[in-house]
C-alpha cells in the first residue's frame, strides 16, 4: 500500500502547514514523476479514507506527473525524453544519460478564504 504511505505523508504535511496558517485546507497540489508510480485514484482514496474528520476532510488533491529528464552528454541539453522517440532534440543524438526520476512533492496548498 504504497499511497497510504504517501496520503499519510501528505495528511501530516497539509494539516501542519494549516495549524500554521489557521486556515481549512481546500485543495493541494502535488507533483511525482512518472517512475514514481503513484496511482491517482489510490492516492485520492487513501487519503479521503484518512482524512475523514480532520480539517483536511474534503479536500481535493491535484496530482501533476512529470516527465523524465534526460541529459544529452554529446551537446550537454536536458531535455523531456520521450520514449516513443528517444533522441536529443537539439542534436538528434542518442548518446544520453537518464536523469533521476522527480520525487514526490507538495507543490501548494490552498487555503479557504476569510
Ligand atoms: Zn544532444
Amino acid at each position: 500500500m504504497h499511497e497510504a504511505m504517501v496520503a499519510q505523508n501528505l495528511l501530516e504535511k497539509i494539516s501542519e502547514e494549516a495549524a500554521k496558517q489557521n486556515a481549512k485546507p481546500i485543495s493541494a497540489k502535488i507533483s511525482c514523476g512518472k517512475l514514481y508510480a503513484i496511482n491517482d485514484e489510490a492516492l485520492r482514496f487513501a487519503f479521503k479514507a484518512i482524512a475523514q474528520d480532520t480539517m483536511c476532510e474534503s479536500m481535493k488533491l491535484k496530482i501533476e506527473h512529470k516527465t523524465i529528464q534526460a541529459h544529452c552528454k554529446n551537446c550537454d541539453l536536458d531535455f523531456d525524453i520521450e520514449f516513443s522517440q528517444p533522441a536529443c532534440p537539439n542534436c538528434g543524438g542518442d548518446n544520453f544519460e537518464l536523469l533521476p526520476d522527480a520525487p514526490l512533492m507538495l507543490e501548494e496548498i490552498e487555503f479557504q478564504e476569510g
